[in-house]
């Protein structure tokens, strides 16, 4: 079930969806300029998002920028025939991207050279309905390195490289005037080409990138908008253990040890899931 929201004067949401794997997709509406952020994983998902702002009288979507190229976020692009801004590497890879015939053998062929996965097939046929040859892919046309600023009249989105390691072209977006960042994917682990993970290095240079924008809310695509404390809460035990795998290395039990002190768990409780999980993923992060 598709959810719209309004988050601040100026932004509009659509949240994201998990049968599917839809992130979520913003406008961001200045007195002049609409710009959206991310195009959506197909022409059905942008289209609910455009509906919805044309029934709440925002001024149409000007441009697009896009977080990255993983197909959730670009394959809807075609449908908004938009300008479109993405990072150089981004580009790249779209370019190549629409140049492919779209059915099952390519799906099997990009899952062999580690360029999407399993999971990624069984979201596309089903956001597609099966039928993939609806998939259409088309490349971005601004194209920028490091960072671009977008004014929109009144608002400025600061857009910015990233990387990581999720997907080395990750970007975000700052919209100065309302204190929001968008994170894109960028701080989840890297999800294709092997086992999920994560690099201490990366994964706290990040973070330091992150926090120096002091932002009031922090929007991840997979996830919901949060305020600065809850996030920072969320991601001060990430940046904890980052630091445990440092000092630790491969030793997972004095990780774990350290963590219970840190998080101040009470030795008779088991370590929450999504630590457990991010403490394989960072031991997946560690040089062979
Ligand atoms: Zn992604």
């Amino acid at each position: 079930m598709s959810e719209f929201e309004r988050i601040s004067d100026h932004i509009y949401v659509m949240h994201a969806e998990h049968t599917t794997d839809r992130p979520l997709l913003a406008a961001v509406a200045g007195s002049s300029r609409t710009l959206l952020i991310d195009g959506g994983n197909s022409a059905v998902h942008a289209a609910a998002f455009r509906e919805y702002l044309e029934k709440e009288g925002v001024r149409a979507p000007d441009m697009m920028v896009l977080t990255h190229h993983h197909w959730d976020h670009s394959f809807g692009l075609a449908e908004w025939s938009l300008p479109t801004i993405a990072q150089r590497q981004t580009a790249n890879i779209l370019r190549n991207f629409s140049e492919l015939e779209w059915n099952g053998e390519t799906l099997e062929r990009l899952i062999a050279e580690g360029v999407i996965s399993e999971r990624t097939k069984a979201d596309m046929l089903a956001e597609y309905e099966g039928d993939l040859s609806r998939i259409r892919v088309e490349g971005p046309n601004i194209v920028f390195e490091r960072f671009i600023d977008v004014e929109l009249g009144d608002l400025t989105c600061e857009i910015r490289y990233v990387g990581g390691d999720h997907s080395a072209d990750s970007c975000v977006v700052y919209v100065k005037e309302e204190g929001t960042l968008f994170l894109g994917d960028a701080l989840a682990p890297s999800v294709y080409g092997g086992p999920m993970k994560y690099t201490t290095g990366k994964f706290l240079a990040l973070l330091d990138t992150v926090f120096a924008y002091g932002a009031n809310v922090l929007v991840e695509s997979h996830g919901r908008p949060v305020s600065r404390e809850a996030f920072y809460n969320d991601v001060r035990r990430y940046e904890q253990l980052a630091r445990l795998v440092l000092r630790h290395g491969r030793d997972r039990e004095a990780v774990e040890r350290d963590l219970y002190t840190e998080l101040e768990l009470p030795e008779t409780e088991a370590l929450p899931n999504d630590m457990t999980e991010a403490i394989t993923y960072f031991m997946n992060g560690l040089e062979q």
